[in-house]
């Protein structure tokens, strides 16, 4: 703060950007930076706002210069949260920012501005390449370090006891020139149950969608403010309301994802994995083994039917029968459940089971497997990997990869029954990415025990599926290269030459079970990064 000067060269004195000093930018960018500048004026009066970098649900992030008290100038990202935010969610990103921010590839901040109900978090600018556009041509090399200092943020903030709960590549910033990378967006995040940011503890922490349709007390803010540890500007001009809703990422150009709603149910889907039947699936909250009714379901038999126990008048849970299940309706019986509620704030394609599933109890090991969906992606050089508009979409997308049973059994580890229509092999992890990538043809992505022949390697990888991992420093190191590897189609890039390594960590982050999937602790420490 000491060494920024206000810089008013460019701007005009309604606090409006010169139009000058706009270079290809849309006129609708043009008003609302302008209408930004009339909400908050003192921005205008320390930046050159010079266009928008980004937007999502709740914020619009802009480009600003500053020039600094040496006479030097600097680039900034002017982060403003839509106003309807809940002011301690504000503040608790902000704390999580000055907390944990500023090292450790996690993004800092410098300042705050805020006037009434629109805020505006300082960071300083990364210039950075959207992964969408630069996947086609990453080196496996690339891809090795990029995970490795994804996993160092994620190391650096569950220390602190913060759960992310976006990890995506929209918000882990990425310079593929300068080799840097920043963690950003700690507008979701949530404490573990001894988090060290005090705004993210249960007594403190609001819900992410709250909003505030009564303006907030300068109070109150104040005080809110005074925990975030960060310079922080309020100015008193009125205010403007701005909506951002629009979502640039549909602007960009089209991703290809390999999954879809349609690849899970139409017969000409272009995924190279075993997709292309309708899988259902359905959560039913679990009931004690050896019960006729859920047998009975589990059998298949008899008609499908859903069993869940419901609160009768006096209190008792009893299961309820119902034949409502792969029928086009949804029972009385079924519509008078109970929801079940467990945070799910994120982006569907990088939801871990426990999420989809609606596991009350998530941890830090929902990151994890975002972090995995990542590298599955970037091993296979699709992104987005999956995209499901719906839970369950999402669920059996994941079970296609991963194998039903696996799922279902992951998933009654952690309380929850799952029940699919049909059994779905697991994929093996190399065979699938390769073929995704045109190393080998489709003809190869076949399920496991298909493609692995009968050796004690596969008596050890099936027993590797069916009882909770030891930790992975006591796993075997001495992997065996692939012995369908020479096959493959010659790459400079290093993707020819893809160590088994990489496969084990996936499939260690990929870990349907949060209880066993690796933390980013023990990630750091995987032979994958030995040299680094
Ligand atoms: P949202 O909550 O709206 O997703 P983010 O904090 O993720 O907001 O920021 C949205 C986008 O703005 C990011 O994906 C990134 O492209 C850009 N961005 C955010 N912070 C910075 C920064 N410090 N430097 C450069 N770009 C940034
Ligand atoms: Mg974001
Ligand atoms: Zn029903």
């Amino acid at each position: 703060m000491d060494s920024l000067v206000i810089c008013t060269d460019n701007v005009a004195t309604d606090g409006s950007v010169k139009s000058t000093n706009k270079k290809n930018i849309s006129r609708d960018v043009e008003s609302e930076i302008e209408n930004l500048c009339k909400a908050v004026p003192q921005l205008a009066k320390t930046f050159r706002i010079i266009e928008k970098i980004g937007e999502g649900t709740f914020s619009s992030v802009y480009l600003g210069e500053a020039r600094m008290r040496d006479g030097s100038r600097e680039m900034f990202a002017l982060k403003h949260l839509i106003p309807t935010s809940h002011p301690t969610r504000i503040a608790a990103e902000l704390q999580c920012l000055t907390v944990a921010g500023g090292r450790e590839n996690v993004m800092g901040v410098e300042y705050c501005f805020r006037n009434e109900d629109h805020v505006v978090i300082v960071m300083p600018y990364m210039e950075h390449q959207a992964i969408v556009d630069i996947i086609g041509s990453l080196s496996f090399e690339e891809v090795r370090l990029y995970m490795y200092h994804l996993l160092k943020a994620l190391r650096h903030i569950h220390q602190f006891g913060i759960i992310h709960r976006d990890i995506k590549p929209n918000n882990f910033l990425y310079n593929r020139k300068a080799k840097t990378f920043a963690l950003v967006d700690f507008g979701l995040a949530q404490g573990t149950s001894n988090t060290q940011i005090e705004l993210l503890k249960p007594s403190t922490a609001h819900p992410p969608f709250s909003s505030s349709t009564t303006t907030t007390s300068s109070a109150t803010w104040k005080a809110l403010m005074k925990k975030t540890r960060v310079v922080t500007t309020t100015a008193g001009a009125s205010t403007s309301r701005t909506k951002h809703t629009k979502d640039l990422v549909a602007l960009r150009k089209a991703p290809r994802p390999v999954f879809s709603e349609k690849n899970l149910n139409s017969s000409n889907s272009t995924a190279a994995t075993t997709t292309k039947r309708e899988v259902k699936t359905q959560l039913v909250k679990p009931v004690k083994t050896g019960e006729l009714s859920s047998r009975r379901f589990l059998s298949g038999r008899g008609g499908p039917a859903t069993v869940r126990p419901l609160k009768t008048h006096r209190g008792v849970r009893q299961p309820l029968i119902c034949n409502c299940f792969q029928t086009e309706r949804v029972c009385n019986i079924c519509l008078s459940r109970k929801q079940q509620v467990a945070p799910r704030a994120g982006t569907p394609g990088f939801r871990a089971p426990e999420i989809l599933t609606k596991c009350p109890d998530q941890g830090t090991a929902i990151d994890m497997w975002s972090a995995g969906v990542i590298f599955l992606s970037l091993l296979s050089g699709r992104y987005p990997f999956f995209k499901a508009s719906d839970d369950l979409v999402a669920l059996a997308q994941i079970m296609t990869i991963r194998g039903s049973r696996e799922t279902v059994r992951a998933a009654k580890a952690f309380g929850k029954v799952v029940l699919c229509s049909q059994e779905l092999p697991q994929l093996d992890l190399r065979v699938l990415c390769e073929t995704l990538r045109g190393q080998r043809p489709s003809k190869d992505a076949k399920p496991i025990s298909k493609t692995k022949p009968e050796t004690t390697d596969e008596g050890a990888q099936k027993q590797a599926c069916e009882t909770p991992r030891p930790h992975p420093k006591s796993r075997d190191k001495t992997l065996k290269p692939s012995s369908q590897r020479d096959c493959l189609v010659h790459d400079e890039r290093g993707w020819d030459t893809v160590p088994d390594e990489a496969y084990d960590l996936l499939d260690l982050l990929l870990d349907l079970n949060p209880n066993s999937r690796i933390t980013a602790a023990q990630a750091l420490e995987h032979p994958l990064f030995k040299d680094l």
